[in-house]
């Protein structure tokens, strides 16, 4: 267990934001944890990070930080056609991935290389490429700040676009230790999406590290990696429009790219209307917009949090006069009230 005051979160949040926490523990096991919340020394204000790849710090956090160190893959069943293995929650995603890969578990293939910790991955439902972890996960372990231990089946955890009950204000008493997925020992895999099937032809063959390697080579391409420049990954939720409003917009903006939902709702990707507004490759002080993906913020050296926030805010506004339509952050703003 590590109990620490004043602790900088500069390499605990990608954006790279140099902030500190006022308090900060990080503990190893379940039994570690509800030792600790039963000790009484939970400070009123707290916040359970993982790796904060998807945090914008605001300024420093007054209250107390906590972080996972559970780690560990074990199998708790397996058979002909598919494993179930119980994930710690501090152990990287992107490790996690590899291990399916070298194992030969089909399914988390194609969320390779996306920054984060398992347990935020199952809060956060992370999805790329087609395929969202919800569609993986069988059940999720917790321990809430009374100690209790509560494990919820997926179909609990009302899993949604970029959305779980674990995101919701009421629930952020309420910490992931474990995760339970299920992997498929069957060859398959999911090719149709992006340009995931181009670049499987640099390859002579398909298997489970020749889609991880594509994948991973098509992401290089296009998002920034944090340790070479600050980022949350996309910073909005593409918006989702009614029927009358993209019809609307269709007819205003004919190449507008988008995805049907159904025949009420229509996805409009953020980083087109962002693009279309301007904005890519733009910088306002050390906070940017990337100059190959308009949808990721970038840290250029010492934005602050506030920084980014006004360059995001001001990236919004151009959006709602151009197109009538509020983008949503997909990142979590922490601090001055969460704005
Ligand atoms: C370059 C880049 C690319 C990205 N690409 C993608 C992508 O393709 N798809 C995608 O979906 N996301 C993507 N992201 C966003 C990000 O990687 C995910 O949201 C990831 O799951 C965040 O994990 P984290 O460990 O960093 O969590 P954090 O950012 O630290 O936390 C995220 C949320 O989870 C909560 N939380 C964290 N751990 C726990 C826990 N154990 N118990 C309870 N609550 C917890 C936090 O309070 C917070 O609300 C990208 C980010 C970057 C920087």
């Amino acid at each position: 267990m590590i109990e620490k005051k004043d602790y900088s979160l500069l390499e605990h949040n990608t954006f790279k934001i140099d902030v500190c926490a006022k308090h900060f523990v990080e503990y190893n096991s379940e039994d570690e944890l509800i030792d600790f919340l039963q000790s009484g020394k939970l400070k009123k204000t707290f916040l359970h990070i993982g790796e904060g790849s998807n945090l914008l710090f605001l300024n420093d956090y007054q209250g107390m930080v906590l972080h996972s160190a559970i780690q560990g893959v074990e199998v708790i069943s397996e058979l002909d056609d598919y494993v179930l293995v119980r994930v710690g929650a501090g152990m990287s995603w992107d490790d996690f991935v590899a291990h399916c890969v070298e194992k030969l578990w089909y399914g988390a293939e194609n969320l390779s290389l996306i920054p984060g910790e398992v347990g935020a991955a199952a809060v956060q439902n992370i999805g790329a490429y087609g395929v969202e972890i919800k569609d993986l996960i069988y059940a999720v372990e917790t321990v809430d700040i009374m100690g209790q231990r509560k494990t919820y089946s997926v179909a609990d955890c009302e899993y949604a676009y970029r959305y779980s009950r674990f995101k919701k204000v009421e629930n952020k008493h309420i910490f992931i230790t474990r995760v339970i997925l299920k992997l498929s020992k069957i060859e398959q895999y999911h090719l149709d999406y992006g340009s995931v099937r181009k670049e499987l032809l640099k390859h002579t063959e398909v298997d489970l590290s020749t889609v991880r390697n594509a994948i991973i080579a098509i992401r290089e391409e296009k998002l920034p990696n944090p340790c070479h420049i600050g980022n949350g990954g996309s910073f909005f939720m593409n918006p989702i429009v009614s029927k009358l409003k993209f019809e609307e917009l269709k007819s205003l903006y004919p190449e507008i790219p988008y995805y049907e939902l159904s025949q009420a709702k229509y996805k409009i990707p953020a980083a087109w209307m962002i693009d279309q507004c301007g904005w890519k490759g733009k910088r306002i002080g050390d906070a940017g917009v990337y100059s190959k993906q308009a949808l990721v913020l970038v840290n250029h050296g010492k934005a602050t949090g506030k920084d980014i926030y006004e360059l995001a805010e001001a990236i919004r506004s151009s959006v709602k006069n151009k197109f009538g339509v509020i983008l949503k952050p997909e990142v979590n703003y922490i601090g001055s009230d969460s704005i």
